[in-house]
């Protein structure tokens, strides 16, 4: 038995890990790594050095959720494989308590003479793991982690996806009007996230509502949610899209500007293509704004169906707290709006607040007085924002970022997307050619991912603590 150490969340560092190294002949070698030393990427590679004796093998592979090769050549690239494997068994405990082994896949190795060595299981069915019997498990270790993310949109965008595809499992959130939940898409065996809001609207409308939804069919940017399908069952429209593992930013503690800057980089490609295809977010701010354990980070939410944005605005208020000045004030929107709601929602992700309103204690005696108190500091924003913050939008000079906690360039992108005058603010090449953008548009995703890996590290830590 071989004996090193990994670094895995608290919650299952009691465990043993089993690391399936699949060779290129169709098999497979099971590795049990025993908890409480330290994992090296090297040691990894040592051990394929051992079941590929014949093959030089720099680098590995894993699978993510969509089925796409991840590669890993560092202990860096190592520490996310085994965060997003470790998210992914704590995701799969709930429905089966059977572990699926890490599944890698060694690179450029010439064909193998398969070998056993000590202590090592050899697997040479080529398959799944036998000891799981829970359906889910089963097809997400084999089938569906052969799909890959375009295929399956092919699949679910062909009008196949309805209500009996789909069994929802765990609440994302909620939001004004809708919830969304992890689904499980039974016969592509993917994991969704569902949006489910009821409508009590005449079926002309949900026609009208579902060819506006076409053009989603047609958005293809990696800045940009994956939508599988909608359709209506009862009362009810779901919207099915990509499941993304980080969730949305609204949850995240104060980002450093480095994480900041990348997922700045992201957001505005995202919002840059959608406004190339004529359509305006409508709806920018953290809560629209998802991430994932590989570095991804793509905008949701976005309005391209004008009679489910009115659908929804008829049942709930409409106004929300990263609104620009004028859209408050009832005056004309167009993308200048938009990249007001991106400058505040940075400039909340950065500070860790809201940052209405600026004159605090004099605000906040205010709205005391009227029973409305704390949460106008709390992290999630509220649902209603209270009246006098939207006053303060509209009045009151926009606040800026201080100088010396970020970068000049930072302070100065954020604070020219907050002119009060909506034509002052940037148009959307100078806002790709900005320095703060160009500093950060290095494709580092790598960041991004430890980020997320290591703040969910941190959530489950806390979460089993209490
Ligand atoms: P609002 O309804 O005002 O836009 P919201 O964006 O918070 O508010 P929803 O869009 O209903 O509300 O989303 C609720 C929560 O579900 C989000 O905050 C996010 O954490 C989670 N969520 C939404 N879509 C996804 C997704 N594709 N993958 C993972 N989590 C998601
Ligand atoms: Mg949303």
């Amino acid at each position: 038995m071989l004996l090193l150490s990994y670094d895995l969340p608290q919650d299952m560092d009691s465990q043993a890990l089993v690391i399936r190294i699949r060779i290129p002949d169709g098999g497979a070698v099971d590795w049990t790594v025993q908890p409480a030393t330290q994992l090296l990427f090297r040691d990894i590679l040592d051990v394929i050095g051992q079941v590929l004796p014949d093959a030089t093998t720099t680098a590995f592979e894993y699978e993510d959720e969509d089925g796409d090769r991840i590669t890993v050549r560092s202990d860096e690239e190592m520490k996310a494989m085994l965060s997003y494997y470790c998210s992914m068994v704590l995701e799969q405990q709930g429905s089966s308590p059977l572990v699926e082994p890490l599944q890698i896949y060694p690179r450029a190795c010439k064909p193998p003479g398969k070998r056993n060595i000590h202590g090592l299981k050899v697997n040479t069915r080529g398959g799944t793991s036998n000891n799981c019997n829970s359906s889910i498990s089963d097809s997400m270790s084999s089938n569906s982690l052969k799909k890959t993310s375009a295929e399956l949109k092919k699949i679910l965008a062909n009008g196949q996806i309805n209500e009996l595809d789909i069994q929802n499992r765990d609440i994302l959130g909620h939001g004004n009007g809708g919830t969304v939940y992890k689904a499980y898409h039974v016969s592509s065996a993917k994991i969704l996230a569902v949006k489910v809001i009821p409508l009590d609207i005449t079926v002309e409308l949900q026609r009208q509502i579902m060819s506006e939804l076409e053009i989603l069919y047609k958005c293809d940017s990696q800045y940009i949610i994956g939508f599988y399908g909608a359709f209506f069952a009862e009362n009810r429209i779901s919207i099915c899209t990509e499941f993304m593992d980080g969730g949305s930013l609204d949850v995240y503690r104060k980002i450093p500007e480095q994480v900041l800057g990348r997922i700045s980089v992201a957001v505005l490609k995202g919002l840059t293509y959608l406004w190339s295809l004529k359509i305006l977010h409508r709806d920018v701010k953290p809560s629209n704004m998802l991430v994932n354990t590989r570095g991804q980070v793509k905008l949701c939410d976005f309005g391209v169906s004008i009679q489910l944005v009115n659908s929804i605005a008829k049942t709930y208020v409409g106004t929300n707290a990263y609104m620009a000045p004028e859209r408050i004030a009832g005056e004309q929107y167009g993308i200048h709006s938009d990249v007001w709601s991106l400058g505040i929602s940075f400039m909340e992700l950065a500070l860790g607040r809201f940052p209405y309103p600026q004159s605090l204690p004099h605000l906040l005696c205010r709205i005391e007085a009227e029973g409305i108190s704390v949460i106008l500091m709390a992290p999630n924003w509220p649902r209603r924002v209270p009246f006098q913050i939207l006053q303060c939008i509209v009045d009151e000079d926009s606040p800026v970022l201080p100088v010396g906690e970020f970068s000049e360039s930072f302070v100065h992108f954020i604070t020219q997307c907050m002119r009060k005058q909506p034509k002052e603010r940037p148009a959307p090449e100078e806002l790709m050619g900005h320095p703060f953008i160009v500093q950060f548009d290095d494709g580092n995703t790598e960041v991004v991912s430890m980020w997320v890996c290591r703040a969910l590290e941190e959530r489950r830590a806390q979460n089993s603590q209490e």
